[in-house]
């Protein structure tokens, strides 16, 4: 079969061909139908080989729906034909945090050698990937493949941030969300659809901003040295009750730190490497910051059950496996708009 694999540290993603994978006791095996592309790729991409954790070569793609074609030994609660999406952050399943479905917080994945697919464990940009356990899979309902792929991470990740912080977003509030990429545009219309909040989209690039207006933001400005003002002039001096950074670099967490309000929120999610340092005179009153990763098996069922009431839609490029190097490129100079999502069976 066809994968797209990072085979050596520093090297571009390369279409290669492998035997098809057969799944072991416990495990399941998909036809996978889409597979979705995210930034965080990049981050796995750029590590240090010191610091990777796992063997080279992976098969890419965290993001990832298909059919079950088969299923390993002792597998009863799922069945060849069903259409499912993968929930991605692997755990232990027996952990506390795995007991409460959130496995993304797993406390013992990096002791066993558990990782999420993509990130360590083959993923998904393949014909055919193994899930290791059922437990991972969640029905996808009649949902469009394409639609929903970017749900299990670009959906599932801002959806997580975004519910901590909905006992703030109250009418008259405002929620400001920093990179309308991939996840920042599914940001937007959750935010429209959990909240009264007024949202303020900042990008950098004009073409993202067009989409955020599009997705519902009710303002969308440019991200640069005069976005704070902006900000605090739009909120009569206020600041933002919550703010979603979905690039996490320097700039734009010291941005976040500065357009929050007093008793807000700042959610780290980019993975930028920037931090924000939180005291008495540093932040606001009793801001509170985080840095969330990912999100629970409940929250994929949720976001995926928002996509069935039709409130929220993702836009994709498609793109064939032979592509991906192409849909990357993209990726990495900023011209995507929304996810880039690959159909492995085309
Ligand atoms: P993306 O490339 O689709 O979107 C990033 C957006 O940020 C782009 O629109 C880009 O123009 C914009 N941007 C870049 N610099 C900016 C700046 N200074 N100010 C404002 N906007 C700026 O990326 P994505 O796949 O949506 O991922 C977003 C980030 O979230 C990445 O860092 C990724 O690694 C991270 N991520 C984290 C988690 C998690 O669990 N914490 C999960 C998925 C992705
Ligand atoms: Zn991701
Ligand atoms: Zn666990």
């Amino acid at each position: 079969m066809k994968a797209v694999q990072y085979r050596a540290v520093g090297a571009a993603p390369e279409v290669v061909r492998i035997p098809v994978p057969a799944p072991g006791p416990g495990q399941v095996l998909l036809r996978v139908t889409a597979a979705g592309l995210c930034h965080s790729d990049f981050a796995v991409m750029s590590r240090p080989a010191e610091q990777l954790g796992f063997p080279l070569p992976l098969t890419l793609g965290h993001e990832g729906v298909g059919t079950v074609t088969e299923v390993g030994d002792g597998v009863t609660d799922v069945a060849v034909g069903d259409a499912v999406a993968v929930y991605g952050p692997w755990g232990c399943g027996t952990c506390v945090k795995c007991a409460e479905g959130k496995e993304n917080y797993c406390l013992r994945a990096r002791e066993l050698g558990i990782f999420p697919p993509g990130l360590g464990a083959p993923g998904a940009m393949a014909e055919y990937m193994i899930v290791d356990s059922p437990r991972h899979i969640v029905p996808l309902g009649g949902l469009d493949p394409v639609q929903a792929v970017p749900l299990t991470d670009a959906g599932l990740t801002p959806y997580h941030a975004i519910k901590r912080s909905l006992p703030k977003l109250v009418p008259g509030s405002t929620a400001v969300v920093i990179g309308t990429g991939g996840l920042g545009h599914v940001a937007i219309q959750l935010l429209r659809e959990l909240s009264p909040a007024w949202v303020i989209a900042l990008d950098v690039n004009e073409e993202k901003l067009a989409l955020a207006r599009e997705v519902g933001a009710h303002e969308a400005i440019l991200s640069d040295a005069e976005s704070v003002g902006m900000v605090r002039e739009l909120t009569g001096g206020r600041g933002a009750e919550a703010v979603f950074d979905f690039v996490g670099a320097a700039p734009t967490v010291a941005m976040a730190g500065s357009c929050v309000a007093v008793e807000g929120d700042v959610a780290i999610v980019g993975i930028g490497g920037g931090s924000l340092a939180v005291g008495f005179g540093t932040t606001p009153y009793e801001v509170s910051v985080t840095a969330p990763y990912w999100g629970s098996r409940s929250e994929l069922m949720e976001v995926l059950d928002l996509a069935r009431a039709d409130v929220i839609s993702v836009h994709v490029e498609t793109y064939g496996i032979d592509d991906t190097p192409t849909a990357y490129q993209r990726l990495h100079d900023g011209t995507v708009r929304g996810r880039a999502v690959i159909l492995p069976q085309e």
